[in-house]
């Protein structure tokens, strides 16, 4: 059913369908993120995506997209100063790289779409201080995912969370509604104003994903046409759920059931990848 301004409202069995879709792309997206290490190449962690979504049947919603080119890859793989778009290559990462990698997966209509950012071996502690920042304003803006209130409440939660420990949101990328399309309407944005915007409904769902950069939160377009980095070369990172408004509460569409990553904060990446926020994230007071 369509409601105003072209906003989708999923019925259950929508949902079931989106929960679906979420549930491989999140499968993709834990098995990029877990062919990160020293001297992988971006080209091979987008073919780590590219071989879980072919063996579910689904299909890849980035590839084709349209852009100035279609775009060439099943995920983005963005490293450092990249802070989303980068297109999968010959790079090799190298430790104490920061990567962040999106993802999306169509399975019978339905669209998943998430992203994570996630280290090349050690990083420096500023660094961990940035994925903190940007994952603390994901799970305040699903937080603020409730039926009743406003996108500007989704976006003002991000915006505080993020703000609020040193780092800046891009005012260049939004997040946005998810269903039958990649990118449906609303729109929301990163930063806002409690109070303003649509109000929520049950059946509504949205990837929420805040981009934050360390320094400023100016951006441009590489020459390929795709690539956004910062534009003062520092870093930045990017965490992505889709969610769903429902009347017991915000939903991770985009969740795994039991998630295994390895590595550094291994258990802060399995509760990110479970859907739901750790102990310390809920309280607000990250650690490390
Ligand atoms: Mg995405
Ligand atoms: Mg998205």
């Amino acid at each position: 059913m369509t409601w105003r301004r072209g906003i989708e409202i999923k019925n259950a069995v929508e949902l079931e369908h989106m929960r679906q879709a979420g549930r491989v792309n999140a499968e993709a997206l834990l098995a990029a993120a877990a062919a990160v290490r020293p001297g992988v190449t971006t080209s091979e962690i987008d073919q780590a995506a590219a071989e879980v979504l072919r063996r579910y049947g689904a299909t890849p919603a980035f590839l084709g997209y349209p852009g100035p080119t279609p775009y060439p890859a099943v995920t983005t793989v963005s490293v450092n100063e990249e802070l989303v778009h980068g297109i999968p290559g010959r790079r090799r990462l190298k430790q104490g790289d920061i990567v962040s990698i999106d993802c999306g997966a169509i399975v019978e209509g339905f669209v998943g779409d998430s992203a994570v950012t996630v280290p090349v071996g050690e990083i420096p502690p500023e660094a961990w201080r940035l994925l903190e920042a940007t994952l603390a304003g994901l799970w305040a803006g699903v937080g603020a995912m409730q039926a009743g209130r406003r996108t500007g409440d989704v976006s003002a939660a991000i915006q505080q969370a993020v703000e609020g420990r040193g780092f800046n949101v891009t005012k260049d990328y939004t997040g946005h509604g998810v269903g039958r399309a990649m990118h449906e309407d609303p729109q929301v944005p990163n930063y806002g104003v409690a109070g303003k915007g649509l109000v929520l409904r049950p059946g509504m769902t949205i990837a929420l994903e805040p981009m934050v950069l360390a320094g400023g939160s100016e951006t441009r377009v590489l020459d390929d046409g795709w690539t956004v980095v910062s534009r003062d070369g520092r870093r930045t990172a990017h965490f992505e759920h889709s969610v769903a408004v429902t009347a017991g509460g915000p939903v991770i569409l985009t969740a795994l059931e039991d998630p295994h990553l390895d590595g550094p904060r291994a258990s802060w990446y399995n509760s990110f990848f479970a859907g739901r926020p750790s102990l310390a994230e809920a309280q607000g007071v990250l650690t490390s």
